[in-house]
């Protein structure tokens, strides 16, 4: 956006009272107060208001489905107009900050305790970033080379750049607050040393790899995971990125949806979206949908796989089956089933999964009193705490997977509860 174009579209808002969006917006960010400031030419102002309820601002500004958030809650429906544009408003107040390296908040006087973070993605980074605000001396653990979690590594690379995301992350470390990449928690150092060495620990660790589908020729050369595939498209320059020329993504959500575009996008000549329900039941949003039609990709619906062809070890074709569905179930799923003698065969040369994440539960279960729920996740009570008081948890580890705006939510509130029950334990000494 230019500044006459962000000046005009912010002054299409009505400064609604008990505004719909902020509302709508997990982390609450008031948006009338930032499009004011937008319009009267206070573009640090605006960028704190948004920064100061969410850190990860720009970020949410190019990657949340405003469409269904504060875009969606927007006024502007009712009177039949578009609505305001607050996504692009929103990126446009905080690439000022970034662009210019302006440092809009300060860590809070030091307050005596020591807090260690798991995971360097959003609800760390959210976590760590308050707590530094409140005086607390924060280091974050995270196994990989960058920070950022699926920000940087995960998130499809026409909506976040890895280096965007990473620039955002240096706001935390400008709060005093120390990162250190390549650590693994569980590897590095153990869970109880976190426990002896820290007054409190927030586990962000996100979820794990993708789900595998238990198919014949799962282990062929040519068949990935969907995480693994994206992470390919945003570490190495396109040109080395390996993509198929007939490609079949298995799966129908968000996540399959980036990985068909980006394939597309990569120069595969055919690309498949396989799903076992209908078009009704696809749970990807309807806008990312639309994308994935812009981009000429073929969706095969009520269709399940069942094998994948080789030669030679390396993938050649994916057998696949028509399905049935079904009626609603009690939570109005309908369940498909194969029918037989509906067999057929895809001429493809990759197939990524795309069936979700699986949890990381194995390092987790070293922590003493922590408990996770039936699918794995980690099992928190409504202030963020585990089983074990002295850890605190939060992000895609807890929720099972949703959005960064959620995890950076969760970050925050996780950090606000964590500074109380440290407050209550020095009241009650
Ligand atoms: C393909 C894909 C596309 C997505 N697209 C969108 C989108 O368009 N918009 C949107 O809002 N959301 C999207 N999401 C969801 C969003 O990325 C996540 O909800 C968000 O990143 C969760 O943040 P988190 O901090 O909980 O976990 P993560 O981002 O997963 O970060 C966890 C971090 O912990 C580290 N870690 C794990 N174990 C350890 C350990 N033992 N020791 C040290 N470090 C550890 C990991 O390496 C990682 O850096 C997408 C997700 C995927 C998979
Ligand atoms: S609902 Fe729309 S018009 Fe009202 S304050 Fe929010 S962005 Fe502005």
């Amino acid at each position: 956006m230019t500044g006459r174009q962000a000046a005009i579209e912010a002054d299409r808002c009505l400064y609604c009272f008990d505004a719909p969006c902020t509302i709508a917006c997990p982390t609450h960010i008031d948006v009338p107060a930032f499009i004011k400031k937008i319009s009267t030419g206070n573009l640090r102002g605006s960028a704190r208001e948004i920064l100061s309820a969410n850190v990860l601002g720009h970020s949410c500004g190019r990657v949340c489905p405003t469409e269904v958030l504060c875009e969606g809650a927007c006024v502007m429906h009712e009177k039949g107009e578009s609505p305001i544009e607050i996504g692009r408003l929103q990126r446009y107040a905080v690439e000022q900050v970034l662009h210019n390296n302006i440092q809009l908040f300060r860590p809070g006087p030091f307050n005596g305790k020591r807090v260690a973070c798991i995971g360097a993605g959003p609800a760390s980074l959210a976590c760590a970033a308050e707590l530094a605000k409140y005086g607390y001396n924060v280091s974050i653990y995270d196994r990989n080379e960058l920070p950022g979690g699926l920000n940087t590594y995960g998130i499809a690379a026409y909506k976040a750049r890895a280096a965007d995301s990473v620039r955002e992350a240096d706001l935390v470390k400008q709060l005093g607050v120390q990162v250190c990449q390549r650590f693994e928690v569980g590897r590095d150092i153990s869970f109880a040393d976190l426990e002896n060495q820290f007054d409190a620990v927030f586990i962000g660790i996100g979820l794990g790899e993708t789900w595998p589908l238990d198919l014949p020729g799962e282990n062929l050369y040519g068949v990935y995971g969907a995480i693994e595939f994206i992470e390919e498209t945003k570490t190495r320059a396109f040109a080395q990125v390996e993509v198929g020329r007939r490609v079949a993504c298995i799966g129908a959500g968000n996540t399959a949806i980036d990985v068909v575009t980006a394939a597309r996008r990569l120069g595969a000549d055919t690309v498949y979206l396989i799903y076992r329900r209908g078009e009704p039941e696809m749970p990807a949003f309807a806008y990312e949908y639309e994308l994935a039609k812009q981009d000429g990709v073929s969706f095969l619906w009520q269709t399940q796989p069942v094998r994948v062809f080789g030669e030679g070890g390396v993938v050649t074709g994916l057998g696949c089956v028509r399905t049935r569905l079904g009626s609603p179930d009690a939570k109005g799923r309908r369940s498909p089933t194969p029918i037989p003698g509906t067999e057929f065969r895809l001429d493809v040369d990759m197939v990524v999964r795309a069936v979700g994440q699986k949890p990381t539960t194995d390092p987790l279960r070293a922590v003493n009193g922590l408990e996770l729920n039936f699918d794995g996740t980690v099992k928190i009570n409504d202030r963020h705490q585990t089983g074990n008081p002295k850890f605190f948890a939060g992000g895609d580890c807890t929720n099972g997977g949703k959005e960064v705006v959620d995890a950076v939510a969760d970050g925050m509130a996780a950090a606000r509860a964590l500074d109380a029950w440290l407050a209550s334990l020095r009241a009650a000494s």
